[in-house]
């Protein structure tokens, strides 16, 4: 039996075109960049290149005094902690929405041990931030840094970046947005949201895992976390990898031409499917603007029951953030929507990919149907 991948949030399938490319400079350039001979001095170049095309790609500034900076790190994880930890100054309020990414909220955690005041954002039922709270928040100490996330990658809700950074910005406090499930997926404007820091990974769009990138607004200074190079200007040392850089590119430059919205489609003719089996079935942040890709499911069934069930019928989905699989704890992101028990325990994430088909989805739905028959009903508490 073939099984069915409908958990591309957790990462994706790297694509020929990718790997090709990356084969190709594998095999083509193996000069250090950071090399003074003119080997170095052509895989710089070549580095350089990747790097302009990518901040190209994310709308970012690339011309004259101004321009924005990319930095190449080992993926979502890296570019999150190097934005809280690198951003953040001494003995001021940090910000994050109750929604973000383990790698956001593990990462603030560290600043509250050391002097941070670190606040959550509250969202609303559907997962989208309170602006006003955001406000009240700014106005009440001062502050050096707010996480938003573009799009959450439990629900697929996107947040309302461009605002946020605008009140950010107006208490002078500057605004990270953790772009890993928007990047790829949609255009992203880094200079029309007026964001100072955003992170991607490319493995959530068909590239390969452990290539990250931070973007950071011309100006915006960072501090380090790590030591020992001049290379990335000191900010993030380590000799750069021009196969990682490459297939960042790659993968990017394979995302722009593809149309999400065909993804859409099919997420809403999975939901329709699966609003269909019965009365207790809803989706999590259907009231709010999301990405394509991505349905957080409430099924009324017990989660960890019905994703081992769903496993052994070849169903790849999961319970919600792949780093906190594993983990029976009900999810943060629901917790934070002040959702119901019942929807706490009973819920499940799909993400659907460029290569998701419609069988696949028809299928999906039947094999979700019998699971869902099958297994007794939490009560409603
Ligand atoms: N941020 C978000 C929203 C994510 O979905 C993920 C991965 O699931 C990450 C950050 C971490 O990215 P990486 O897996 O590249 O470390």
């Amino acid at each position: 039996m073939d099984s069915i991948y409908l958990d591309n949030n957790a990462t994706t399938r790297l694509a020929a075109e990718v790997t090709d490319r990356m084969r190709a400079v594998a095999e083509e350039r193996f000069a250090n960049p950071a090399s003074q001979h003119r080997e170095g001095a052509r895989a710089r170049r070549f580095l350089e290149d990747q790097r302009l095309a990518i901040l190209e790609h994310l709308g970012a500034s690339t011309v004259g005094m101004a321009a924005d900076r990319l930095l190449f790190t080992s993926g979502g994880t890296e570019s999150n902690n190097l934005a809280v930890f690198g951003l953040a100054r001494p003995e001021t309020r940090v910000l994050i929405s109750a929604v973000e990414h383990p790698s956001v909220t593990a990462a603030a955690q560290q600043l509250a041990a050391s002097n941070h005041d670190v606040r959550a954002i509250p969202v609303d039922s559907s997962g989208v931030i309170r602006l006003e709270e955001l406000e009240k928040l700014l106005a009440t100490a001062p502050t050096s840094l707010v996480c938003v996330m573009a799009a959450n990658n439990e629900t697929g809700v996107i947040q309302p970046v461009q605002e946020a950074a605008q009140l950010a910005h107006r208490h002078g406090a500057l605004l990270h947005c953790d772009a890993v499930q928007w990047v790829g997926k949609r255009p992203t404007p880094f200079r029309e949201w007026n964001v100072d820091s955003l992170s991607a990974s490319c493995h959530k769009f068909h590239g390969p895992v452990g290539a990250g990138v931070l973007c950071l607004r011309h100006s915006v200074p960072l501090q380090p976390r790590l030591f020992g190079g001049f290379q990335q200007d000191g900010w993030r040392p380590g000799t750069e990898s021009l196969v990682l850089a490459a297939g960042f590119r790659a993968a990017l430059q394979r995302a722009v031409h593809f149309d999400y919205q065909a993804v859409g489609q099919l997420r809403d003719r999975l939901e329709t499917g699966l609003l269909g089996l019965g009365p207790d079935v809803g989706i999590n942040g259907r009231e709010a603007a999301r990405m394509p890709h991505t349905s957080n499911v409430s099924l009324a069934v017990d989660r960890q029951a019905f994703l081992l069930a769903a496993d052994l019928q070849g169903l790849c989905l999961s319970a919600g953030s792949a780093c906190a699989s594993g983990s029976s704890e009900p999810s943060p992101v629901l917790m934070a929507m002040g959702l119901e028990k019942q929807v706490l325990d009973g819920s499940i994430r799909i993400s659907l990919g460029r290569d998701t088909t419609v069988e696949e989805v028809n299928v999906a739905v039947q094999k979700i149907g019998k699971i869902y028959h099958a297994l007794p009903k939490l009560a409603r508490v």
